[in-house]
């Protein structure tokens, strides 16, 4: 019985990686703007979309 040799699983490489804007969690929490441009902050605060993964939070790995 020969003895199966067992090759040492490397460890997968991560493709992604946490989104750093909105930290892996896909959404940015931002406080709700009223009036004309930038406008006045309330103290409301509203989720949106990251923009830098589109709500995955991930974004793809460099490397
Ligand atoms: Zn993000």
């Amino acid at each position: 019985m020969a003895a199966r040799k067992t090759t040492p699983r490397k460890p997968a490489k991560p493709q992604f990686k946490p989104c750093p804007p909105c930290g892996g969690t896909g959404e940015l929490t931002e406080p709700v703007r009223v009036g004309r441009g930038k406008g006045r902050a309330t103290d409301q605060m509203q989720s949106a979309v990251c923009s830098g993964c589109w709500g995955s939070g991930e974004i793809p790995a460099d490397d």
